[in-house]
Parts: C-alpha cells; structure tokens; sequence
C-alpha cells in the first residue's frame, strides 16, 4: 500500500481557468505560476497543458524548479522569483532572474561577461509589499545602471501587490501608481521599451488598470477564486483516499490521542490512511468534514500523523475500500480548498500545497 491520498489533477479545468485569465488579459501574454510544484498540482504536467493552451511563459521561484520544467520539455520563457545563488543554472537552462538589489545586478553582469553573452533581465520593484525588490526611489537610477551594464538587457520591470484581493483596493491602486510612474520615468530616461508586469490573480479579476504588457496569475489557474465571487473558475485538484477499517464502537468510547471525541451513542467509525504527515493539518481534529458515499461525514478525535477517524453512524453500509473524498467532489457535495482554509484560519494557497506536492497524482483531461 501506497502512503497517502491520491490527488487527481483535472487538466480540462486548469485549461479552462487559463482560459478565464487570458480572456481578462485581452491581448497581453499570461506568465503563469507554477512556483511549489504549480501550488502542489505537479509542476511540469500543469506547464505542459498550460503551454499548450496559450500560457506565453512561466514563473517560478527557484532554479531547481525551472530545472525540471526544462528537463521535461518546456522551452518557453521562465522567469525564476527568488532564487540568485545559482547564477550559472540562468545561463545553462536559458531563465530570466528577475534582480532585485545591487548586489545581484552584479553577480548576473560578471556571469554573463564571462561567457561573452548578453542575458535579459526583469527588475523588481517594490512599491509596498515589504520584501524583496529596489525600493522606488532607488529604482530609476538602478535600472539606468542596469540598462547600460554590459552582459545585461533590462527587458522587463515587475512588482507585486500585497492586498490586491482585499474589497478595499485603496493600497493596491497606490502600488498601482507607484509603479506606473516609475515604468514612464524609466522608459523616458533609458528609451527601453519594457516589459511590464505586476498583476497576480486578484488583480487579473479586480483591476484592469494593472495588466500592463503581461500578467501573473497563479491561484485562479489552480480554480481559486480570491474573492466570494467565483467568476466561473473550477477547481482543478481533488484528493482521494479509501477506508482503511470500519469499527463498531459503543457509547463512551474515546477515538484517538487525547480522548478529545467520546462517542456518544453505539457509533460506526472509519479510519482513513490520511494524516498530518501527507499535510493534512492537525488543526482539523474534530474540525473537518469528508465525503463519504455521497454525504459529509464529520472528522472524529485528533488526526493522526497516518490515520484520521470520521463518524460514519448516520451513512449505511459503509465498507472498507469505499471511495473517501478528502477534497473535491463526490455526488451532489462539494469540499474547497477555501472551504478546509477557512476552518484553520488560513489561505486556499496552503492547503493545496500541503496537501497536493506529497500525493501520487492522477492526471486527466
Ligand atoms: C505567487 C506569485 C504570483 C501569483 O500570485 P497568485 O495570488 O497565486 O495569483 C505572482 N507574482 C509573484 C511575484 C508571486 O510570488
């Protein structure tokens, strides 16, 4: 027996969500994430039917990742996030850094002067998320320096907005501004034509001002919406485990570490072979439901770290092998992404994570 759920990767619903995020971008190019193995979905399956379904290039955060995109047929642009400690891995796998202080224009400008060639590059703004990137008013004067490096060609200037899911878009238009004045003084005093990018999905739904010349969607890709309206994505990872036993116990008896559930009448219990060590969190001991033949049926006791229970009473002729879905459909219920971060206080980005980059995965159309 295998460890763990297996996540099945609708790839008909990932075309579908690019489609939904081209369409909003009009005529500019989509850049779609696929960072974290593409958000636990398996990184170069997803790029594959990205590519092939018009994604004009890819982003990710680490050589490492790109590595394996390359290494699995992908040949167009990738733009790597985060990581510089490889400067050799842009030039043997053909990435665009994206540079984001002084210290990495020059690593980048030595390592393309080594090799007598020239490589493009996309600088990082930041206009207000606080972590990486030039900060304005070092930006005009970096990217002249920049511009004029031997061994660089400035292609492209990017941000990326901190709040651009919130109903308040009054920051996000700040950053918005911050940005579009700084690419207007930047292709005046370089005379570059570059090219621009700084919306991730929220933005892609919610402000039309910040497409700029490509956009970044990530989450919406995966059927994520980041607001309460779904705007017709669908979500492409589900996550299929079985029952592993089925027990009658009486009233009064205790399920799991720390006696936290007592049955309270003769009950039926399923033990799934899910834990928190295939990222399904601790926090949804007695706080999560699955589906089971149909019907939602409650997560009983603490989750294990290779086995949760749930309450099976009220489902006849539940058996072992029967079909568990953990996430996703089965019949007429539905369990989101949205729906397991909102009973643990987080975001749909870490669940799919957690729990799509360690199952074996499915892949259909
Ligand atoms: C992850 C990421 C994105 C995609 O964000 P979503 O909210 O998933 O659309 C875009 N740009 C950068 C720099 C990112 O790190």
């Amino acid at each position: 027996m295998h460890r763990g759920p297996v996540a099945e990767i609708d790839l008909a619903a990932l075309q579908h969500n690019l489609q939904i995020m081209r369409s909003m971008a009009g005529k500019r190019d989509v850049i779609g994430v696929v960072k974290a193995d593409a958000y636990g979905h398996g990184s170069v399956e997803v790029a594959r039917r990205l590519v092939a379904a018009g994604a004009a290039g890819l982003a990710v955060a680490y050589t490492d990742e790109a590595k394996l995109l390359r290494e699995g047929g992908i040949t167009v642009p990738i733009l790597v996030f985060v990581d510089q400690e490889n400067p050799d891995d842009y030039f043997r796998y053909d990435l665009v850094p994206v540079l984001r202080d002084r210290r990495t224009v020059q690593v980048f400008s030595d390592e393309a002067r080594k090799r007598g060639m020239r490589t493009p590059v996309h600088m990082k703004i930041d206009t207000g998320m606080g972590r990486i990137g030039f900060r304005p008013e070092q930006t005009v004067e970096a990217a002249l320096e920049i511009a004029g490096m031997e061994g660089l060609r400035l292609e492209g200037l990017m941000s990326h907005f901190s709040e651009a899911d919130l109903g308040d878009g009054t920051y996000a238009r700040q950053q918005l501004r911050i940005f579009s004045d700084l690419r207007d003084a930047i292709q005046l005093r370089t005379g570059l034509r570059l090219r621009c990018h700084i919306a991730n999905s929220a933005a892609v739904l919610s402000l039309p001002d910040a497409l700029f010349d490509a956009v970044r969607p990530g989450i919406a890709l995966y059927g994520c919406s980041p607001f309460v309206e779904s705007f017709g994505l669908r979500p492409v990872l589900s996550l299929r485990s079985e029952v592993l036993a089925v027990r009658n116990l009486p009233a009064a008896t205790a399920v799991s570490y720390g006696r936290t559930f007592v049955t309270k009448r003769d009950s039926r219990i399923a033990v799934i072979p899910v834990g928190y060590a295939d990222g399904y969190n601790r926090l949804f001991s007695n706080n999560a439901e699955m589906l089971l033949k149909g019907c939602r049926v409650p997560v009983v006791g603490r989750v294990c770290m290779d086995m949760t229970m749930l309450d099976v009473t009220d489902v006849p002729n539940v058996s072992e092998g029967d079909e568990v879905m953990i996430l996703g459909r089965q019949g007429e219920e539905l369990i989101t992404a949205a729906e397991l971060a909102g009973r643990i206080n987080t975001i749909p980005y870490e669940i799919l994570t957690s729990l799509g980059t360690p199952a074996r995965k499915a892949y259909f159309n």
